[in-house]
């Protein structure tokens, strides 16, 4: 298997629309990754049409392009579409506007669901017919989930099953590179939530790569970043996302009730179809090339909606399996911005 590596920049200007992966391609959790400032800013300046494709149901596009800012990557709130825009459409072409629905998330997320036509109950209620798994923050987590779980078990028992939606299906992002959890941390040499940006000091660690002297900064593999250093400060850390939450509820709903239908997650972020439906329908056009740094959800996705597909290889994915099909790979290996 050898597929060709490039930059970004070389495959906006061999496409006519450029669609990028938000976390782990531009930012992190809790930083901007260096070098994409200066990238969506060279896009802008040449008049390159893109849009920000993210599984991100946590954040209306008009608050993430403010935390963004606040980091300095510029960005315009139309150019983001999240998976937690896709309520709407979904709402609609199933008929659930009006529905009672609790909605696992934040504000934003709540909201989402508003805008789609449901009626937000409180995750306290004991009778919605709509459940939205939206992002895995903005609530007591294990009290709430346990809840949820009881209540859709419950349903699933009476016989009236809930609907189940899930905007953002990834079961993983990476939360922050450095200060992860090697040895160090029970130690207190971990950086807390007040330390400078995500931890990352863009230099390359002593990875392979740094040692050859070939690249630096997130273009570096070995470098930490994609999870594969030794342990110590220069581990990346992670978080689980929505995705890993709607599987639990969904293999407690087979324990109870094995093989019944019509107890799985409705999917609607990457790697799944309506996204980039979404973005087609904004763009017109076909020429369009994915870059994104899990495979997944972001390669997969696109190359199933027919796309060409980057991989960024400073983000989650790490080596490719030899026995990848040639439908899931990436078109390109994506070496830096
Ligand atoms: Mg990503």
């Amino acid at each position: 298997m050898s597929i060709p590596e490039t930059t970004a920049r070389a495959l906006a200007e061999a496409h006519a629309v450029v669609l990028l992966d938000a976390y782990g391609v531009l930012v992190t959790g809790h930083g901007v990754i260096p070098g994409a400032p200066e990238f969506i800013r060279d896009l802008d300046a040449a008049g390159r049409a893109y849009l920000v494709l993210t599984n991100d149901a946590s954040k209306h596009p008009t608050t993430a392009v403010k935390r963004y800012a606040a980091w300095g990557l510029m960005l315009d709130a139309s150019r983001i579409i999240t998976s937690g825009s896709l309520l709407a459409p979904y709402f609609a072409q199933e008929g659930l506007q009006g529905a009672r629905t609790m909605v696992m998330g934040p504000p934003d997320a709540e909201a989402y669901a508003r805008e789609a036509g449901a009626e937000v109950v409180p995750l306290t209620s004991v009778d919605a017919d709509v459940l939205v798994v939206a992002d895995e923050a903005g609530y007591p987590f294990l009290e709430t989930l346990d809840h949820v779980l009881s209540v859709v078990l419950y349903r699933a028992e009476r016989g009236e099953p809930m609907r189940l939606v899930l905007p953002n299906p990834d079961l993983i992002y990476p939360k922050r590179k450095g200060a992860g959890p090697g040895p160090d941390a029970a130690s207190g040499a971990r950086s807390g939530p007040t330390a400078r940006g995500d931890g990352w000091d863009g230099s390359a660690g002593p990875g392979p790569d740094a040692a050859s002297g070939a690249r630096s900064g997130p273009t570096a593999r070995g470098d930490g970043w994609d999870g594969s250093a030794g342990p110590g400060p220069e581990r990346m850390e992670f978080g689980i996302a929505a995705g890993s939450i709607a599987r639990v509820l969904e293999d407690a709903l087979q324990l109870r009730h094995p093989g019944q239908e019509g107890l799985r997650f409705a999917r609607l972020g990457k790697p799944y179809r309506a996204i980039y439906e979404a973005a087609l329908t904004r763009t017109g056009t076909m020429d369009m090339v994915m870059i994104g740094d899990t495979l997944a959800t972001d390669i997969r996705g696109a190359r199933g909606f027919g796309l060409a597909a980057g991989l960024a290889t400073w983000g989650l994915t790490g080596p490719l399996p030899a026995d990848l099909p040639e439908s899931e790979r990436p078109t390109h290996l994506v070496r830096s911005f």
